[in-house]
């Protein structure tokens, strides 16, 4: 039986008082962020099993968002990707606030996320390590046109360019495209000099996070997320509850 510590009038278990403590006395945390650490601000995993696919798209997620579905069928990328990324309503949960509070008490070196929502940043985090880019970039193909969030939500089909007629690409890592290599540096230097770091909300099958996280070296591998991962086993804490309701009690 889980023992529980009762505070205030929540039940907090051990585990979180843990977490908690570490929190307390670590000076460089650095926390590594997957889709589980947005779904309590609405934004689905889209890797998640969910019927709609089969029903609405002819392709998986997978395949229509890769580099070579986006340059063949970009009608049908957009479609999906107005419905599954592009989500307006979308507000930092408890755990993306935590994380910036406690960069801003200089006590973290920063995000590694695999998220593209903006969240992070959104919660007034600074370092932010975007391992595969934000809806919140987007780029004219042609003549290289920054233009915003509203700009891509705002169009119907695909975005054209509203000075050359070129196609809209988001600053987003596509399946088949390579990671910036820059942010993987920032993002291997920040795990490596951490004394704890706390992965959040992902299941470590997408390549590369696994490989990062063996960088590294410390004694306080926090891992929150709702299911097993293949990190278990080399995590000094395991919690299982969603990221927010655990961050929100810390
Ligand atoms: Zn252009």
């Amino acid at each position: 039986m889980q023992e529980k510590i009762f505070r205030k009038g929540n039940v907090m278990t051990a585990e979180i008082e843990k977490l908690k403590e570490w929190l307390d006395e670590s000076e460089r945390i650095v926390f590594f962020t997957g889709a589980g650490a947005s779904t309590e601000s609405g934004i689905p995993d889209f890797r998640s099993v969910d019927g709609l696919y089969n029903q609405k798209y002819d392709y998986p997620p997978e395949t229509i968002l890769s580099h070579t579905f986006f340059k063949n069928k970009p009608e049908e990328f957009y479609r999906f990707y107005h419905d599954k990324m592009l989500l307006p309503g979308a507000k930092p949960n408890p755990g993306h606030l935590k994380m910036a509070e406690l960069e801003k008490k200089g006590k973290s070196l920063g995000v590694v996320t695999q998220n593209i929502d903006g969240l992070h940043q959104a919660a007034g985090s600074e370092k932010v390590f975007e391992l595969h880019g934000s809806v919140l970039r987007n780029y004219c193909m042609k003549c290289g046109k920054f233009f915003d969030f509203d700009y891509m939500v705002q169009s119907d089909g695909v975005p054209h360019c509203d000075k050359c007629g070129g196609v809209i690409k988001p600053d987003v890592v596509l399946y088949e495209e390579g990671l910036d290599q820059d942010i993987i540096n920032g993002a291997v230097s920040a795990i490596s000099r951490a004394d704890m770091l706390v992965i959040c909300g992902t299941s470590l099958v997408v390549w590369p996070a696994a490989g990062f996280v063996n960088y590294y070296t410390g004694n306080k591998l926090v891992l929150i997320n709702k299911s097993a991962t293949q990190m278990d086993s080399k995590a000094d804490l395991i919690i299982r509850d969603p990221i927010g309701e655990v961050l929100a009690q810390v």
